[in-house]
């Protein structure tokens, strides 16, 4: 017989991952587990743990699910299950195989043991949108530590558990898992901590437009947190805030008591916000991370040495799906590969854009053009 493990933290299982398992040619012979963490020492969980299994049971209702890492408590070491499983069903590399998605194969090498893990199991990998170097990443894997891969040609779903979370935000979650499972998340008033801000854009004056361009941003905002190893958590707050002050004028903005300044005041009014965004994030939100809040404040002008946080909320709100801007392809691709190439873009172009318009132009918007230019010939 060959056991086949899925383990995850299925914070909530998804159609992504139940479309893994029905691609899989097993034999009669072959058993399937789908294992649930308890707490993976590398990601944290916004479900707990039996809401997470009982979830599972909802989403692979013919396969056994297993409740051995939760029984079992504690940070979940993938070497530990795989030596328990191995014990219990007399297996060895090749007849126990270990399903892991892109992303988790970029990581399996800061996993507990990466050597014991390479011995104990084969690992099935799954190709997934947005994760391109896998091969790489197998390669280097097995140069450090040896171990038996297959690569699967099947590309998983462009969906995640954390797109989902801030799906049901926006009560847009239930296209991605299977009803039970949706039904489970209502009545059980999971994964509602996005709410607190999804729930406010009425008191700002937020238009339905821009609450599905602010959806938008932030599942664009997450494909590049992902390029680029971002924090998912950050991301999120940053872009779910972003547009946070779009319907505020200056007599409004007073209104509401934010803290307004001079050089808010100087800048052409519809760059202005982005400022009363970082005032409201601060004062209405709680948000006290400057990063986070640096990134609601420049997403529109830009400006010189942008964080990595600060591009990527700079690129998605240029880009993200429901823009009809023309010429965006090309910047999208480019952010795939150069972040900061793909940013002198978007400024060039912004730049181009309010020229031939005579509009007015914030003047950090020309320094933070000059300066990617600048950096990007001598290759930052
Ligand atoms: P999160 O967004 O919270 O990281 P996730 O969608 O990646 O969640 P996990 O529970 O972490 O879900 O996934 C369990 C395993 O399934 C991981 O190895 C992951 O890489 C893989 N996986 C999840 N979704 C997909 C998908 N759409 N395509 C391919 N593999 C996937």
């Amino acid at each position: 017989m060959r056991l086949i493990i899925f383990g995850g933290t299925f914070d909530p299982p998804h159609y992504g991952h139940i479309e893994l398992i029905s691609s899989l040619n097993f034999s009669n012979d072959d058993k399937v587990i789908i294992l649930p963490n308890y707490i993976p020492p590398h990601k944290s969980a916004d479900a707990s743990p039996e809401d997470r299994l009982n979830m599972c049971r909802l989403a692979f209702p013919d396969l056994e699910v297993s409740d051995y890492e939760i029984k079992k408590g504690g940070p979940s070491y993938t070497y530990q299950t795989l030596q328990f499983f191995q014990k219990e069903y007399f297996l060895n590399r090749d007849n126990l195989i270990y399903i892991i998605g892109a992303d988790s194969m970029k990581d399996l090498k800061t996993w507990g043991h990466p050597r014991k893990l390479s011995r104990l199991a084969t690992f099935l990998v799954f190709r997934r949108p947005h994760y391109n170097n896998v091969a790489q990443d197998i390669k280097e894997f097995q140069d450090l530590y040896g171990g038996n891969f297959i690569l699967s040609d099947i590309i998983g779903q462009d969906i995640s558990s954390t797109e989902i979370r801030v799906r049901n935000a926006f009560d847009q979650a239930r296209d991605y898992v299977p009803e039970g499972v949706f039904e489970y998340i209502k009545q059980k008033g999971l994964y509602n901590k996005y709410r607190a801000i999804t729930d406010k854009y009425s008191q700002f004056g937020l238009s339905q437009k821009r609450i599905d361009h602010t959806l938008s941003v932030t599942l664009t905002a997450l494909k590049l947190a992902y390029v680029y190893g971002a924090d998912s958590e950050k991301v999120i707050l940053a872009a779910l805030l972003h547009d946070i002050g779009k319907n505020l004028n200056l007599k409004r903005a007073y209104e509401l008591g934010l803290s307004i300044s001079y050089q808010t005041i100087e800048l052409p009014a519809i760059c202005r916000h982005a400022d009363f965004g970082y005032e409201i994030a601060k004062t209405f939100f709680g948000i006290k991370d400057e990063e986070i809040l640096n990134a609601i404040k420049y997403h529109t002008t830009g400006r010189p040495g942008m964080t990595l946080l600060e591009k990527i909320i700079f690129l998605a709100d240029y880009f993200e799906p429901t823009r009809a801007t023309p010429g965006l392809d090309k910047i999208v691709q480019t952010a795939r590969t150069n972040i900061d190439q793909a940013v002198e873009l978007a400024l060039k172009n912004t730049l181009n854009f309010l020229k031939q318009n005579n509009y007015e132009i914030a003047p950090i918007t020309i320094s933070a053009y000059e300066y990617y230019q600048k950096e990007n010939k001598i290759g930052i």
